[in-house]
């Protein structure tokens, strides 16, 4: 009998259930050119996301509602000249604006929320009132990751001139040399090495006390996500790994990352951290793991929260066991 090439994938895609996933938008990108932002803006239905940096603006009270009008975003200082199409919900085009960090607002009305902040509260079930929907989150990482694209490609790389946004914010084209570049992504492989019944998880400085995490790197030029992911255990931990396998992916909008995790498999045990990137890193049974992610560990000792894939990765090899 044939086996189904697909029936070793788990049930539920793994990647939907990591925050920023989900985005619901229709990209339309086969169609959008020039005239479509045009449309976008003199249609009623638009609707603007307003970012400030990793923030996004919200209505306070409770409403859950980080879309506003056209003249509302204009009211709050929403710099149009530089806003993109992100798409859109049904009929409604989406559209995403900088609001600099030196406007005021009326802060009894509106909010500014760390996009990190609405994700962990949108995964955990916590209550938050400034809370979005998933699908929401996945149309804020794109309007943070393509703002942050145009704020930092102002100039043709090849001969310095300002370049102008095209196709609604999915090009930027030099009016000198004609050089057209489209918004990139940043690959990252992370990864949970394990050794049998026992994973490797280290944590930096700036984590949260007692949170440790999966190792993770960019990938670089001329490397397979597998190659990149045995070179940075090897690099931070001194870990030599075998075989690699993907598990999910995650939009990681700060700034303009695709989370890549992988499940490694340690072949060799003698942990040599790197003490520039890490203050601790060491193995960890998969009961240790299991209470971690319960947040029921006796030292307190805990693992991201549920929206990062950091979680899911520990989560799926826990639950494996
Ligand atoms: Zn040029």
């Amino acid at each position: 009998m044939t086996r189904n090439f697909f029936d070793r994938l788990p049930p539920v895609e793994p990647s939907t259930t990591v925050g920023f996933s989900g985005n619901s938008l229709d990209r339309r990108s086969e169609g959008r050119n020039e005239s479509t932002y045009a449309a976008a803006l003199a249609d009623p239905n638009l609707r603007v996301f307003l970012l400030r940096g990793d923030e996004a603006m919200m209505r306070a009270g409770g409403t859950s509602e980080s879309l506003f009008s056209l003249k509302e975003a204009k009211a709050l200082g929403a710099l149009m000249d530089d806003a993109i199409l992100l798409g859109w919900e049904g009929s409604s085009p989406r559209i995403a604006a900088i609001v600099g960090n030196e406007t005021s607002f009326d802060v009894d009305a509106f909010h500014a929320v760390p996009l990190r902040t609405l994700a962990t509260a949108a995964y955990s079930g916590g209550i938050l009132s400034d809370t979005v929907e998933p699908g929401t989150l996945g149309a804020l990482a794109q309007a943070r990751a393509l703002l942050h694209w145009h704020a930092v490609n102002r100039h043709c790389g090849r001969c310095g001139t300002r370049s102008t946004m095209a196709q609604g914010g999915y090009r930027r084209d030099c009016p000198n040399c004609g050089l057209q570049k489209f918004p990139r992504t940043d690959p990252v492989a992370i990864m949970l090495a394990v050794d049998g019944d026992r994973c490797l998880m280290g944590r930096q400085a700036r984590f949260a006390p007692g949170t440790y995490s999966c190792l993770a790197g960019f990938v670089e030029p001329g490397e397979t996500i597998e190659d990149a992911v045995r070179r940075e255990i090897q690099e931070e931990a001194g870990i030599k790994i075998g075989r690699v396998a993907y598990h999910a992916s995650q939009p990681w909008p700060f700034p303009m990352s695709l989370m890549i995790g992988c499940i490694a498999e340690a072949i060799s045990t003698d942990i040599v951290p790197d003490t520039e990137e890490l203050e601790d890193c060491r193995w960890f049974s998969r009961d240790e793991t299991r209470a971690m992610l319960d947040e029921d560990h006796t030292d307190g000792l805990s693992t991201p929260p549920r929206m990062a894939i950091a979680h899911t990765l520990i989560r799926a090899w826990v639950e494996a066991g």
